[in-house]
């Protein structure tokens, strides 16, 4: 998609520059001196776009400490981005400091006289807008009318937009993000359409939120952000990864540099939700039947293949041509990709066909690697894009400067104590009380840090129970969960009553 050039510091994005990486410091933005060597860790891995949590004044205000002490220790050239929530006045005051300001529809109070300031001020700083939606943090007036939805997304993004464009402030770039794949993908698409036709050519910034850490935490970006990439969307990204920040930089490089090859190699892509294709099945493969791994093929699928009743497709072929009305199985045979770049490069091949529920079957090749590790590798994408829950999925946020207790240390703690658990669970492990319980989205029960080693457990949207120590909250949620499950199997629960 061809858009204009926006300056953010010394980094111009759009406009047909590289695609540009950045990322977000998780430590508090009144601490300069942590701040400042975050910054240095995140540019000496390739990044020159941080952002900072900025929740009131006083941190706006600090960005001028640590833009001075920044640019001392010689990291002149990353630019600062002020990440602002439920606070107009911060978003002004860091319109006075920061080289961008993001702001979110969904709770920075309309887009009426402190956006319309608020636009003044950054066109007299020189300064970016970033109108970040968030699938979780919609305003009530847009979920009323049109639900939490792609197309909700897109239209609080457009009311701030066609504001923007009113006022002639052009320095703006959008992004559309969910921990939901599949809505991701989806809103953007529906943004880039939409803002085609109003004649807009604002950069994307792509992300998928929550994603969690890991390999499972890189797939998931890189189906989401793979996707839109190949289809020429996206002007900067950033994959959000619950570990130290500087960790989210190397996938994204790779993912860059992945598609400066494969760049318009797919077509622009008109699906706006989700419909399984439905087709002829053969065996037990097919006929809109949930995605298969190749070794789970029955006889009779297989010697579908052989007969040509299954079409076996690369990525590639199956993203140019229209499908077929048979079952696809979707291979693809990797020579010389490290083991790292593996999973970040099927994810991006492979995802777009399951994000559409387009394709049936998977099967990634690699002769140097056993294919029960692979098939693996398959699972985390069919899972990443929704088509298939084969484990316990966990969304957890990157964490910021409004993190308050070891969140990376919570997960991997909630993990070991859930994963048991098996398929189709959703398990979200969010840093702060603000923003945590909207960013979770659809998780079927979370865990909030409240801050001074207390956690608040959820039931989808429902406090369950607040101020739990944190080392207990594993285990508490544990119960909670197991508690559920016996209610559900029609057993008297014994943790109900403490969970009121
Ligand atoms: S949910 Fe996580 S990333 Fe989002 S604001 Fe809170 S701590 Fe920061």
């Amino acid at each position: 998609m061809e858009t204009i050039k926006v300056k953010i510091g010394r980094t111009i994005i759009g406009g047909g520059q590289p695609v540009a990486v950045q990322s977000m410091l998780d430590c508090s933005t009144m601490d300069t001196a942590a701040c400042v060597e975050q910054i240095g860790r995140l540019r000496e891995a390739g990044c020159r776009i941080v952002r900072l949590a900025v929740q009131g004044v006083r941190e706006a205000e600090n960005l001028a400490n640590i833009r001075a002490a920044a640019w001392d220790a010689g990291y002149g050239d990353v630019a600062l981005v002020a990440d602002v929530h439920f606070a107009p006045k911060a978003a002004l005051a860091a319109a006075e400091h920061a080289d961008k300001v993001r702001i979110n529809p969904g709770n920075f109070g309309g887009a009426g006289a402190d956006f319309m300031e608020l636009i003044e001020k950054c066109r007299q700083h020189g300064v970016a807008l970033r109108i970040g939606v968030n699938h979780g943090s919609l305003s009530p007036h847009v979920v009323e009318r049109w639900g939490d939805t792609p197309r909700g997304m897109v239209e609080s993004a457009m009311e701030y937009l066609r504001v923007c464009r009113k006022q002639g402030f052009d320095q703006v770039v959008v992004s559309m993000k969910s921990s939901n794949v599949r809505v991701m993908v989806h809103a953007y698409r529906l943004l880039a359409a939409t803002m085609r036709v109003e004649w807009m050519r604002y950069p994307l910034h792509l992300g998928v939120t929550e994603a969690g850490d890991g390999v499972e935490g890189r797939v998931r970006s890189a189906v989401g952000i793979g996707t839109l990439l190949g289809e020429g969307l996206g002007d900067t990204i950033r994959v959000s990864l619950t570990e130290p920040p500087e960790n989210e930089i190397a996938p994204a490089l790779a993912l860059v540099a992945y598609f400066k090859m494969r760049r318009g190699r797919s077509k622009p892509c008109g699906i706006y939700e989700y419909r399984r294709r439905e087709t002829t099945p053969v065996g037990n493969i097919g006929g809109g039947r949930t995605p298969l791994l190749y070794s789970e093929l029955d006889s009779e699928a297989r010697s579908g293949i052989r007969k040509g009743r299954i079409a076996m497709l690369s990525p590639d072929e199956f993203n140019k041509a229209d499908p077929p009305v048979r079952p696809v199985v979707l291979y693809k045979k990797y020579v010389r990709t490290s083991p790292e770049m593996l999973p970040i490069k099927a994810a991006a091949d492979f995802g777009a066909a399951f994000v559409d529920g387009l394709a049936d079957g998977i099967r990634i090749e690699k002769r140097d690697t056993p294919q029960s590790e692979l098939d693996a590798i398959a699972l985390m994408i069919l899972q990443a894009a929704r088509a298939r829950m084969s484990h316990t999925e966990y969304i957890a946020c990157p964490g910021c400067g409004r993190t308050r207790y070891d969140l990376q240390g919570a997960l991997a703690e909630v993990r070991r104590r859930t994963s048991h658990l098996g398929g189709g669970l959703r398990i979200a492990v969010m840093g702060c009380i603000v923003n945590g319980p909207g960013e979770m989205a659809d998780a079927d029960y979370g865990y909030v840090g409240e801050g001074a080693g207390r956690v608040t457990i959820y039931r989808g949207r429902e406090v369950v129970l607040r101020g739990v120590p944190q080392s207990e909250a594993a285990d508490v949620l544990l119960e909670v969960i197991e508690a559920d499950a016996r209610v559900q199997n029609g057993v008297t629960p014994t943790v109900a009553n403490d969970a009121q």
